[in-house]
């Protein structure tokens, strides 16, 4: 069941391979975007000729002129998603025509040209299937995508590009978090805004990562692992995490999540996680939820677990809450039972391990 790329990729395997020693070293301690495979993906986009140039080759450096739109005006955007190893040897993209429409969501936020989404699709699964023996076949090992785009017209002046680059990397990856899935601390930033209204919160682009790093710097400072942002409106509102989003389990058993209001970035797995919540029958609420409500709900015990969630770390449970004048433990601290239950469905369904929804699962080989 070798699936059929409708895109037409020129395609220069690598002349040297990584070697099979040292492949091995590197998939048996992957980290977390250390390592790249052997291969990318390149496609160009010009005005005249629309995409085109669609190429599959060795990893190589790219060579831009200085005055390259991106360097100056950060015209780029990205996705990221995973090929998981299944248990009949084969391998599987999760989901991966959310990530091609929420990439066409973002281009047309920062106005860049919008790909095929089979296009893109294509390119992903092509790459993961030529790079297929650097698909760790180990614990929670996966191959980390990274599509991305860059605006490439030569110029100074600012206006929106007219020619593009897609490319498409690939990085196998152990656990996201050093500690495994133990706890993550958090600081609640009152510094800085992650999104405003307008803005480009729901868009999955680089500036917002650039302007998060200074929050992520004070969290560091403070002892904490992420930075969890509050709204820019009102200072109170909770949104989300640099790259992540964030969920509320309460003793009653049910689900909060502040709302898709255009501030946040639309997770894929928040998305998953809220089906397969609903599927088990569990009440979820797509509402705001506010700093200080999160204060008394731990004091009173009403809520009783926190995590957040992204392709990357997949579920990581958050321990601690800090902010400017205190210090909240979560539960006992670690990985509550909701938590984990809904971090094993997840992830089964991703690994081949159990059914997901129709659709979810694309079978590379
Ligand atoms: C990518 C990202 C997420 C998580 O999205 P997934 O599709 O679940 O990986 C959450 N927040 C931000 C800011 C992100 O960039």
């Amino acid at each position: 069941m070798n699936r059929v790329s409708q895109t037409s990729f020129a395609v220069t395997p690598a002349e040297a391979l990584v070697g099979i020693n040292d492949r091995a070293a590197m998939l048996s301690q992957p980290g977390f975007g250390k390592y790249l495979t052997d291969h990318m993906v390149t496609i160009r986009y010009s005005a005249d000729k629309g995409w085109h140039d669609a190429a599959l080759t060795a990893r190589h450096d790219l060579s831009l002129n200085p005055a390259t739109m991106v360097l100056h005006y950060a015209g780029e955007i990205f996705e990221g998603l995973k090929a998981y190893r299944h248990p009949d040897g084969g391998a599987a993209l999760f989901r991966p025509d959310a990530n091609a429409r929420r990439f066409n969501a973002s281009a047309k936020r920062l106005a860049m040209a919008e790909l095929p989404e089979d296009m893109f699709v294509d390119a992903v699964a092509e790459l993961a299937i030529l790079d297929r023996e650097w698909i760790p076949s180990e614990g929670e090992g996966s191959l980390y995508l990274r599509p991305f785009m860059i605006g490439t017209e030569v110029a100074i002046g600012n206006h929106p590009s007219d020619s593009f680059l897609f490319s498409v990397i690939a990085s196998p990856v152990g656990s996201y978090f050093k500690g495994g899935v133990a706890g993550v601390s958090v600081w609640v930033s009152d510094n800085y805004t992650r999104a405003a209204p307008g803005g480009t919160g729901a868009a999955k682009c680089g500036g917002n990562y650039a302007a998060a790093l200074a929050a992520q710097a004070d969290a560091a400072r403070q002892g904490c692992e992420q930075v969890v942002f509050l709204d820019a409106v009102e200072r109170r509102w909770i949104e989300e995490l640099a790259g992540m989003n964030v969920f509320f389990v309460f003793d009653d058993g049910s689900l909060q999540t502040p709302p898709l209001t255009g501030t946040i970035l639309p997770g894929i797995t928040r998305d998953s996680l809220i089906r397969l919540a609903r599927d088990k029958g569990m009440t979820v609420r797509e509402e705001p939820y506010a700093i200080d409500q999160w204060r008394d709900d731990l004091a009173s015990g009403r809520l009783v677990e926190v995590f957040a969630c992204g392709t990357a770390a997949v579920v990581a449970p958050i321990s601690q809450i800090k902010g400017n004048g205190f210090d909240l433990t979560i539960g006992d601290g670690g990985l509550g039972p909701v938590t984990a239950d809904l971090r094993k469905t997840l992830t089964d369904i991703q690994f081949g391990r159990a059914e997901g929804p129709e659709g979810w699962v694309h079978r590379l080989f």
